[in-house]
This record gives C-alpha cells, structure tokens and sequence, in this order.
C-alpha cells in the first residue's frame, strides 16, 4: 500500500529538524498532511510591479523604482527614508531599524523592488519596513505565478519558511496521495471540487482568482473544505454521543407521589410546554444510559420548576439530585425555592459554595456524603474534591454558558459509581440559536420551553441618552410613588469586578442624595453572600423601592414586584446578557419599563444592537441577532468555542451547508474507517475532547 500524506510526519520534508518541528507542533502540523490542512488566512499579489503613480493607501504589492536619495532622519524617532521613483511618480521607504552597512547599500540610482504595505506618512505615501531587493536595470521582471498565500504562523516560524514547506509538500501531493475520506457513493451530484484540486487551488491560486471570494470564503474550493470540516466535527459530536450512550446510568422509572404532592402545593399549573418538557425529560431519566440534555426556555419560562421535577424524580428512586448554578446568588436562590419547596415534601436540601468554611461546611458536607441530603443546590463548589456524593443520580446544570463541556464532563464523571455515571441536565435561559446548536451541541438532546406562563406583560423599552439622567431619576420617582420597585443595575466595560462594584458605590450614593425618600439597597459581588442574601430578600420583601447593583443580578433572580429597569451603558453589553437583565423585570401583571441609558456617541453597532432590543424580546430572535453581530466565539463564550475553532468553516457563513452534514453523517456511519480518518484530519489533536 502507497503512503498517504497522513502517515509521513514533517520531519521528512527538506530542513525540518528538531526545533522547526516543534514549532510546527505548536500549530498543530505534525504530518504532511497536517501541512496541507494549514490554509491560508488570505493572499498577496506580487505577481505584477504596481507603477508609484498608481498606489494608494492600504494597497499591498510589488513597486519598483530608483533610489533618488537615501538619509537618516533624526526626528522623534530616528529613521532611514529612501526615496523611490518611477516614470509616475515616487513613494518614500522607512525604516527605523537599519544598519549602516543596509544604508551604504542603498545608494542613489540602483534599481530596487520591494514589497509591502502602503501607507500615509508625513510627506506622501510610504512603505515602512518593505521587503526588498537590488534589480539590475535589464534585468527581466520575475513575476510570480500564482497568488502568494499568507498563513496563520506562530512565533519564530516566517512565512517564508512556511510557504517553502507548503512547496514541497504540493510537490508531494503531485506524486504521492490526498485520500478522499468522503465515499465515492456520497459525493454524487454534490457539485465540489474534488479534495486535491481544492487543495491545491488554496495554495496557489491563479493570479487572476476572485480575491474577494476568498477573503469572504466563499469560494468553491474553500466551501469543499468548509463542507468536510464541518462534517467531521459533526461526526466527532456524534461519536461522543455514542460512546456517551454506552456508559451506564441509574434507570430512574417516573415518579409518583412526590411529584404529585409538590404539584399540588404549587400555586400554579404547569404550562403544556413545561409539562411537554418534562416528560421528555422523565423518559430518559427512565433509561440506563445517561441523559444529556439540555433545556432552552427563555428568562422567566419556568425552568425552576422543570429541575424541580426532574430532581423529584431521582430522589423517589432514592437517589441524589444535584444543582448547580454559576453565580452565588442564583444559586442562593434556587436553594431557597428548593428549599420552600422540597422541605415541606420531608427532603432535605443542602447547601454548598465556595465561601461556605469550616463547620457549617463540614456539616453540609456530611449530609451530602451520608446520603441523607436528597437535593444539594451550589455553585461550582459541588466540584471540589472533598464534596462527597452517596448516590449521586442526576446533574442539573442552570445556565449553562458559564459552564464550559470539560466543567460538564468533568462533573459527570464526579458522579461516577460502579460504571455509572448520572444525569445530566442543563438549563439555558440564553437562547442558542439553531445553527449554533446543530454543531457546538450536537451531542445533547434539546428541549424548549417555548411558551411562557399566562400574565406576563411585554416589557416597554427604551433607549435613552445619559444626559437625561434628570428625567429618568424623576421617572424613577414617580415609579416608586406607585409602590414600583425599580432595579438600576451598573456595568462597566473591563471584567473588573472591583470598578464594577465602586460604580455601584457611587451610583447608589449619587441616587441616595437625589432621592432622599427612597428606600435604596445595594447588591455587588464583592459583598459577603448573607449580606447579598439579606439585600436580596429585604427587596423582594419590598422593604427596598431601589436597587442599585451589578450584572451579578443577570441570572435568575426573581422579584414580580419589579416592574421598572435603569440599565446605565448598556451598549458595553451583549445582546444576551442585556435580555437576561431585562428578564428580571416583566414577571408581575403590571407593565413594566426598562431604560437603555447610554452614553453616547454610539457606535453603529451600538446602536444597532440596542434598537434590536427596544424591537423584540424575542430571546430567540435576540440570540440570532448576537450571532450575527458578534460571532459565535463571543456568543458561546471563549471556553465553548475551545472545541470549536474552525480552520475553514464558519458557522454564521457556511449555515447553509449544516442542513447537508445531518443528512450525510448518518449514512458515512458505513464507513466507520473513513469516519475516524475523517475526524483525525480535520480535530486531529483537539479530538481528546470526545475521549469520554
Ligand atoms: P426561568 O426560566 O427564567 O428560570 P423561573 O423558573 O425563575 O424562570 O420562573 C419565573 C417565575 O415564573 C417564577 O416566579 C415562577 O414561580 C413563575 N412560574 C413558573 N412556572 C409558572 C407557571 N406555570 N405559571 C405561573 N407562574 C410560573
Ligand atoms: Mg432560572
């Protein structure tokens, strides 16, 4: 059997040694055919000498002229400037780097070519730090073939060198094998370019290939690769689905008593769409494989109540539920409905964070380990290696954007006992939209709480500049007079909580000296959890008319009476996450307002992002929006994306390509062989990830 470019490692190409190889590891790259997947992020063309009367701005290309002069500059910064002309006109080079051998090179009258990116200096257009070479005056203009590749590199690593490896390589491709992994049955009338042809087209197009189309990716040769990339992530997702499916899981037959009995103390009925959910829920609890699956309902849909349900049913099988949550005052939160809930039912519920020391910890500790607490709520607290589980039967994970899958995954295997591994349910208020979905969570089963419980009023918004902060204060007056409370939630741009929470300081002083008869409570990260929990509670109480406090208030806090939000610089957020915020208010029957103060001027993506939220509060629509606006690495969240980093696909651009991976992954399970090759070409490394 021939080799393929898959088995021969790099080290075989032409002054590959040791050290070079290491840096192409650090790229992924250990074998030729590694090499060949390694496309490029877009081209140059030196295939013709741009005249110098011709250049402008931004241009990248091959110019050529005369030295006219060449001399040290000693401005703020010292420089060497070489003027160049042409018959049409002249351009200046700069370097700041330079040696005074390279100066006595560059002497007026020799010819140079050079290559590099045009640019507006202080007198004309310049090149700084062009590349460039000497050219004899009859000497005939080399040009390039083809377009020059440029591609992702690493520290230490030139193009040049790159782009050398790649020659050879393509040699190689033109005598040795790229192996076609999609069978021959499958690529009928699917109008690809075949594998190689594509290849080779990204290496070196022809000079006169639609630059645009490639920079956009969206040309043939780059949607054949897109296509299989994607496929093959699929076909990973799949393949941990599989092996998923092989592990054991507690079976966990529908429950009767409790759930009925907590049904009845609810004051409310389910919505057909939580009932809907949860019985989908309740027949994969019921399997000996565990469940992976994940519940999207938008903010204030119910999902409380799912989870409650579901953790019902593994404690009447007498196992224990688990529910975790990403921030201390959800998960506060939840452990005080579950609480309300489950305590009267005779289930005890502990209570585990991070902030949680010494005995009273020992002592929740103990009921989780003994088996007597039925239903632990926590942060990701319940991670740690001395929290204990008897018999640990199901996960429930709230909000799961926090969470990356290694957090997902890595919590399972906590529950592992005798083979078996528990539960696992996640809970999303953030809408994921459907592509997203298809490929990032291809592996979970979903469900959607695609109604939300009768009463509710849309939520009035509007979009207003700082500078009518008087007006809003009065507005938030007038509210409060009405027996309204109103959040007033702060944010700032950087991650630092610490100038998150000053902002907050200030903001509720500020507001304290504006509206003196108000009742006004402050909520921010860095306070201790019962001081959190006792603001918290003395708001929903109504002994607060304001509350002044961070995003912390993002998830899950509820509090029907707020019916009124300030949000100040709302354009420093995301879509979802503003629509998170804005779900705290619009739980009552009352209307309720939420006011986008920004600060202008707004970018126009600002300014488009908050008119889609004075628009709609469509979760669903919302989600699709962040999507296209900010791309699915910001809308996952970098840890979610970990696996998904694409080498040619994009989801957003290539979304009408997944439609045909779900039609075609099913019948390449024939092909178990190609599958795997497939998955190793395209994951290679990453590819631990589905290691389950
Ligand atoms: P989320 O999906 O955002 O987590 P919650 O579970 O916090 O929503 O529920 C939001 C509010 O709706 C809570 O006050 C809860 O008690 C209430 N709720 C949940 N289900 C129903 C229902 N079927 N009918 C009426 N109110 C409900
Ligand atoms: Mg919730």
């Amino acid at each position: 059997m021939s080799q393929t470019l898959a088995d021969i490692p790099v080290s075989r190409l032409k002054g590959v040694g040791a050290a070079l190889s290491l840096k192409l590891e650090r790229l992924g790259i250990t074998t030729l055919q590694d090499l060949l997947f390694h496309l490029p992020l877009r081209y140059q063309d030196r295939s013709r000498v741009v005249p110098l009367g011709a250049l402008r701005p931004g241009d990248e290309c091959v110019i050529e002229g005369e030295i006219k002069l060449c001399d040290i500059q000693h401005g703020r910064r010292r420089s060497l400037l070489c003027r160049l002309q042409d018959g049409t006109g002249s351009v200046t080079l700069r370097f700041f780097h330079f040696s005074a051998a390279q100066k006595n090179n560059l002497v007026a009258g020799s010819r140079l070519r050079c290559f590099g990116e045009v640019r507006p200096g202080p007198a004309g257009l310049e090149l700084v730090h062009p590349e460039y070479s000497r050219v004899a005056d009859d000497e005939l203009q080399a040009a390039e073939e083809y377009l020059t590749p440029v591609y992702p590199t690493t520290e230490g690593l030139h193009q040049a060198r790159l782009r050398s490896l790649l020659q050879q390589t393509i040699a190689q491709l033109e005598i040795g094998e790229i192996i076609e992994l999609i069978p021959a049955p499958l690529r009928r009338n699917w109008q690809f370019p075949a594998l190689r042809d594509a290849l080779l087209y990204l290496h070196r197009p022809p000079v006169d290939a639609d630059q645009h189309l490639l920079l956009e990716g969206m040309h043939p040769a780059q949607r054949r690769l897109a296509f299989e990339e994607l496929l093959a992530h699929h076909l990973s997702l799949m393949k941990l689905r599989q092996q998923t499916r092989q592990i054991g899981a507690p079976v966990l037959p529908p429950a009767q008593q409790l759930v009925r009995a907590y049904l009845q103390q609810l004051p409310f009925p389910l919505t057909a769409a939580q009932q809907r959910v949860t019985e989908e829920i309740g027949r994969d609890l019921a399997q000996p494989s565990p469940m992976l699956r994940l519940v999207q309902g938008d903010v204030g849909s119910g999902k409380t109540v799912v989870a409650a349900l579901a953790a019902l049913q593994a404690v009447e099988n007498d196992y224990q539920a688990a529910i975790m949550a990403p921030t201390e005052i959800l998960a506060e939160q939840h452990f005080i409905n579950f609480r309300t809930w489950l305590q009267p039912l005779g289930i005890e519920v502990a209570w585990l964070a991070g902030k949680l020391k010494g005995k009273a910890r020992q002592a929740q500790l103990e009921a989780i380990q003994s088996g007597r607490a039925k239903v632990v709520v926590g942060t990701h607290a319940l991670f740690q290696d001395d929290v204990i589980f008897a018999r640990l039967g199901l996960v429930v994970i709230d909000e799961q954007h926090r969470f990356g899958v290694h957090q997902r995954l890595s919590l399972r295997e906590k529950g592992r006992q005798q083979g078996q591994v528990p539960h696992q349910l996640i809970m999303t208020a953030t809408p994921i939209p459907r592509t997203l979905t298809m490929s990032a969570y291809a592996d979970l089963d979903c469900s959607v709480i695609d109604e939300l419980p009768p009463g509710r009023t849309p939520v009035n918004t509007v979009v207003i500049d700082d500078g009518r902060r008087d007006q809003v204060i009065a507005r938030v007056r007038a509210a409060c007079t009405e027996q309204r409370q109103v959040y007033w939630v702060c944010t700032l741009i950087e991650e630092s909580e610490v100038l998150q929470c000053q902002a907050a300081e200030v903001t509720s002083e500020v507001l304290r000296e504006s509206l003196p008869e108000l009742r006004i409570g402050l909520v921010h990260g860095r306070m201790k959890p019962a001081e959190k929990a006792a603001v918290m509670q003395a708001f929903k109480q109504a002994e607060l008319d304001l509350l002044v406090a961070t995003t912390v208030i993002e998830v899950g806090v509820d509090v029907p009476n707020a019916s009124v939000m300030i949000i100040e610089n709302p354009e420093r957020l995301g879509l979802a996450q503003l629509h998170q915020l804005r779900g705290r208010v619009g739980r009552g029957s009352v209307e309720s307002h939420c006011v986008l103060m920004y600060h202008a001027p707004l970018s126009r993506q600002g300014r488009e992002r908050l008119s889609v939220m004075r628009e709609t509060s469509d979760g669903f629509r919302i989600a699709e929006k962040d999507l296209e606006l900010r791309g699915p690495g910001e809308v996952l969240g970098t840890r979610q994306t970990g696996m998904m980093q694409f080498r040619m696909a994009d989801l957003q651009r290539d979304a009408d390509l997944l439609t045909r991976i779900r039609t075609l992954a099913d019948p390449m399970q024939q092909w178990p062989e190609q599958v795997d090759l497939l998955i190793q070409r395209w994951l290679g490394h990453a590819e631990h990830y589905g290691n389950v």
